[in-house]
């Protein structure tokens, strides 16, 4: 199910462009618009689901497939041997913008301490 408004179905429609690295049937992974790190792809579930949790009630293998996705684009990208970070902002104290549920892939460098103070 889609949502007409939702920036990423658009993307999964191919209304809106972007920069592919890896799909599924169920499954789209793609680069991050704005990059804050060499590797930093985005993976969502083609279906619109607004948040982690979301997700997860709703469909749990898609929530798997999902994670195992971001781990095959984290290999496509030569970063499994240096290291990554998954990252999954949910509502407003994480500062999540875009509510269809998206898993980010940083990696290529050395990603410094895991949050902000
Ligand atoms: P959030 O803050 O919701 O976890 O992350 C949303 C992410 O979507 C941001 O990192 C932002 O750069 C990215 N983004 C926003 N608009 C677009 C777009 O049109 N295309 C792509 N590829 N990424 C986008
Ligand atoms: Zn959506």
């Amino acid at each position: 199910m889609n949502d007409n408004d939702c920036l990423f179905c658009k993307i999964v429609a191919g209304e809106i462009p972007s920069k592919r690295v890896r799909e599924t049937q169920r499954v789209l992974a793609f680069r991050d618009i704005n990059p804050k790190t060499p590797t930093h792809v985005l993976v969502i579930p083609k279906d619109h689901y607004a948040d982690v949790a979301d997700l997860v009630h709703a469909d749990p293998e898609l929530a798997a497939e999902t994670l195992a996705v971001a781990a095959a684009v984290a290999d496509d990208e030569g970063v499994t041997g240096s290291g990554w970070r998954l990252l999954a902002n949910s509502g407003p104290d994480a500062g999540q913008e875009v509510f269809h549920m998206h898993l980010h892939v940083f990696g290529g460098k050395p990603l410094g301490p895991m949050i902000s103070a």
